[in-house]
C-alpha cells in the first residue's frame, strides 16, 4: 500500500515537474514517458500561457502530495504497531503457562491418571503445571506429591528407582489405559502392524518373585538394569504394558518402529528409550510403554526427553 501511493506520489510529481521547471535537464527523470518533448520555439509563450492556470493547479497538486504522504505515513505507523501487537501477543503465549493451560494440563493428567481424591491445593498447583506444559522440568523444582503412599509428579504417577508403590496398591490395568491400547492396536492394524500385549499389570508379589529370579540368574547388579524392585516397577501402576517380544531382538522391527514413532498420538510414550539408561535407570526398552494421555505423552514426545527429564526428577535406589 505505501510503496503505491510512493509510486502515485512520484509520477504526479514528475507531471509537474516535466510542464513546468523542468527546462535545463537537472531533473534526471526528465526522459520519461510523461514528458511530452516540445519544440523550442513556442514553449516560452506556451510556458507562459500556463503558468497562470498551472500556479493554482500546481497548488492543488501540492496539497493532494501532502494528503498522500500523510496517509501513507499514517498505514505504515498503523501497520508497525498491528506487528507490535502481535509479536507481542505471541510472545505472551509462548510464556510458560498462562493459567489456562496449567489448569487443562493439570485436569488433564488427573484424569489421564484417573487419581481418586487427589485434587491438590490450587496453589501448589500452579507452577509444576506451568513447568510441564513447557517441558523444561528441569529449570523449576517438580511438584511432588504423596497421596496414600502415591507418589505423582507434576500430577502423573511415577514408579521408579526414587519413588515406589505401596505393596497393596493392586489396581488392575486402567481401563484407559487397555482402551487406549485397544485403539492404538487398532491403529496399528490399518498400517499391517500387529500389536499386543505380553505383559500388563502386575502385582507387587509378582515382581518380588520375577525380580528374586532374575537375581539368582544375573546378580542384583545386572538384574537392577532391567527388572525393578518390587514396588517400583512401572507394571504395577497398571499404565505401563510390555508389547509383542519382550527381548532386544524387538529393537528395529517394523513393529518396534511403528511403535516409537506412534504411540504418543495414542497417549502412549516409549518408556525406556535408548540412551537414556543414567536417568531412567534402565536400558532401553522399546517394548515398554507408558500411558500418559494423549496430551501429555505427545509433550512428552516432542520434548525429546525421558519422563524423568521432562519432569525434572532422578530415578535411583536409595540403597
Ligand atoms: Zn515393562
Amino acid at each position: 500500500m505505501t510503496k503505491i501511493f510512493q509510486i502515485e506520489t512520484f509520477s504526479t510529481f514528475q507531471v509537474y515537474n516535466n510542464e513546468n521547471v523542468c527546462e535545463k535537464g537537472d531533473f534526471n527523470m526528465q526522459q520519461n514517458n510523461y514528458g511530452r518533448p516540445a519544440g523550442r520555439s513556442g514553449r516560452k509563450r506556451r510556458v507562459k500561457k500556463r503558468r497562470r492556470t498551472i500556479r493554482p493547479r500546481a497548488i492543488v497538486l501540492g496539497v493532494v502530495i501532502l494528503i498522500i504522504i500523510a496517509v501513507a505515513i499514517g498505514w505504515k505507523s498503523m501497520s508497525r504497531s498491528d506487528t507490535e501487537e502481535e509479536k507481542q501477543s505471541s510472545v505472551q503465549s509462548e510464556l510458560p503457562g498462562s493459567s489456562v493451560d496449567g489448569e487443562v494440563q493439570q485436569s488433564a493428567s488427573s484424569t489421564d491418571e484417573s487419581v481418586p481424591q487427589s485434587e491438590p491445593s490450587a496453589d501448589g498447583n500452579a507452577q509444576p503445571s506451568e513447568t510441564a506444559v513447557d517441558g523444561a522440568a528441569s529449570d523449576s523444582e517438580p511438584d511432588i506429591e504423596v497421596v496414600d503412599g502415591l507418589t505423582y509428579v507434576n500430577g502423573i504417577l511415577i514408579a521408579n528407582k526414587s519413588y515406589s508403590l505401596p505393596a497393596d496398591y493392586n489396581p488392575g490395568v486402567l481401563p484407559e489405559a487397555q482402551s487406549a491400547f485397544d485403539e492404538m492396536a487398532e491403529g496399528a492394524a490399518k498400517d499391517g502392524i500387529k500389536l499386543y500385549i505380553a505383559s500388563g499389570f502386575r502385582s507387587y508379589d509378582y515382581q518380588a518373585g520375577l525380580y528374586q529370579r532374575y537375581v539368582e540368574r544375573d546378580g542384583a547388579e545386572m538384574a537392577d538394569t532391567y527388572s525393578a524392585r518390587p514396588g517400583h516397577s512401572e507394571h504395577q501402576t497398571g499404565l505401563a504394558f510390555d508389547l509383542n517380544e519382550i527381548s532386544d531382538a524387538f529393537a528395529g522391527t517394523p513393529e518396534a518402529e511403528w511403535l516409537a514413532e506412534h504411540a504418543h498420538e495414542y497417549g502412549f510414550i516409549i518408556r525406556y528409550p535408548a540412551d537414556k539408561e543414567d536417568i531412567t535407570g534402565y536400558s532401553y526398552e522399546p517394548w515398554h510403554v507408558r500411558y500418559l494421555g494423549k496430551e501429555t505423552a505427545e509433550k512428552v514426545y516432542e520434548s525429546g526427553l525421558c519422563l524423568e527429564e521432562y519432569l525434572g526428577i532422578d530415578s535411583v535406589y536409595a540403597d
